[in-house]
């Protein structure tokens, strides 16, 4: 919250620990402190203040009495009678006036979902009327098309009958659900071309591959390949951890498996034990000491200083320096991508 009020600790250690409803909170905050803050800055400040919400037993509220609203057609016939789009508070208390007993924010907000009745953000009602039919669709938030699927979500109060669209035509042409852990991509990279030739389904992992990879894609066939070429590196990768070693340090025999699954060197020449305890191989140089340093030539590219400069300080000639340099960026690259494969 960059401007306005800040809102009270000390309420917030106490209140922030039992909330069962976001909403609820800010609706006790505006009565209490006579303002309501934003929910992310609830949520901000109780982050900073490095506030939990309790496990969800200790601070659940409780209906004061479960309501199956299609087994209690006069209840049922109230709340289409008089809930208008009014704060469930006071829809609760009219509620309790009638019935006996309230109503919680979860009950209403169902009700209200299940009737088709739910409330804009501007108080505006949503009514049955007004709904889009199957087929329609719109322009998600993140730039790609959702489309309608269903009529009625399977869970109510939530979205799932809405869905992105290339994912939806890629399940139909295929006939399957897309797999968990994948993503279907644009082949051309045109997230308006729907044809299913232009959609292909890939791992999440896969992706992280091909993108360290650096190859670039336009059409189907370019992505294929750039798929079947991350899908060897990963398979290098697997066979290059499975060889069997000998620890130089303890004698061990060990693989670079485990250090593939957790990103790790794959290439390690001591045991996860000895690397774990900074054990270095005895002779580490041995036959192919480095005639200049390196790590010296790091830490001045790192200062600022130009490769030529680097070349005369240590009595080399620039490229020596530029290929030392250069050597470490593709080392960190392989590093990056091995944690994303
Ligand atoms: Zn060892």
């Amino acid at each position: 919250m960059p401007r306005g009020k800040p809102i009270d600790a000390e309420w917030l250690r106490e209140r922030y620990p039992m909330m069962t409803d976001i909403n609820e909170l800010l609706d006790e905050h505006e009565e209490k402190f006579g303002w309501r803050p934003s929910k992310t800055a609830v949520y901000t400040k109780a982050n900073k203040l490095r506030i939990r919400k309790k496990p969800i037993q200790g601070r659940h509220k409780r209906c004061e009495r479960p309501v199956y609203w299609c087994k209690e057609p006069e209840m049922e016939a109230w709340m289409l009678k008089h809930d208008h789009g009014q704060r469930v508070d006071s829809l609760s208390d009219e509620f309790r006036e009638r019935f006996g007993f309230g109503l919680t924010r979860n009950q209403i907000n169902l009700f209200r979902a299940s009737h088709g009745t739910q409330v804009r953000q501007d108080g505006t009602r949503r009514g049955g009327r007004t709904r889009v039919p199957v087929g329609t669709e719109r322009r998600g938030k993140d730039g790609y098309v959702v489309v309608k699927v269903r009529e009625e979500a399977d869970v109510a109060m939530s979205k799932d009958n809405w869905m992105l669209k290339h994912v939806h035509v890629w399940e139909q042409a295929n006939g399957r659900k897309l797999p968990k852990g994948y993503l279907v991509m644009f082949a051309d990279k045109n997230r308006e071309n729907f044809d299913p030739d232009n959609l292909v389904a890939v791992s999440r992992k896969l992706i992280g591959v091909m993108n360290a990879i650096g190859y670039e894609w336009h059409d189907r066939e370019s992505l294929m390949t750039v798929v079947a070429m991350a899908k060897i590196r990963v398979a290098r990768n697997r066979a290059e951890a499975s060889m069997r070693r000998v620890c130089p340090c303890c004698g061990k025999k060990f693989d670079n498996l485990n250090r593939l699954e957790h990103g790790g060197s794959i290439h390690s020449t001591v045991c996860e034990e000895c690397g774990k305890a900074g054990r270095k191989p005895p002779n580490d140089s041995g036959g192919r000491r480095r005639k200049y340093d390196h790590d010296k030539m790091r830490e001045l590219h790192a200062r600022g200083y130009k490769n030529e400069q680097i070349a005369d300080m240590l009595g080399c000639s620039a490229p020596i320096v530029s290929n030392a340099i250069n050597h470490e960026l593709e080392k960190r690259k392989a590093k990056r991508w091995q944690r994303t494969s």
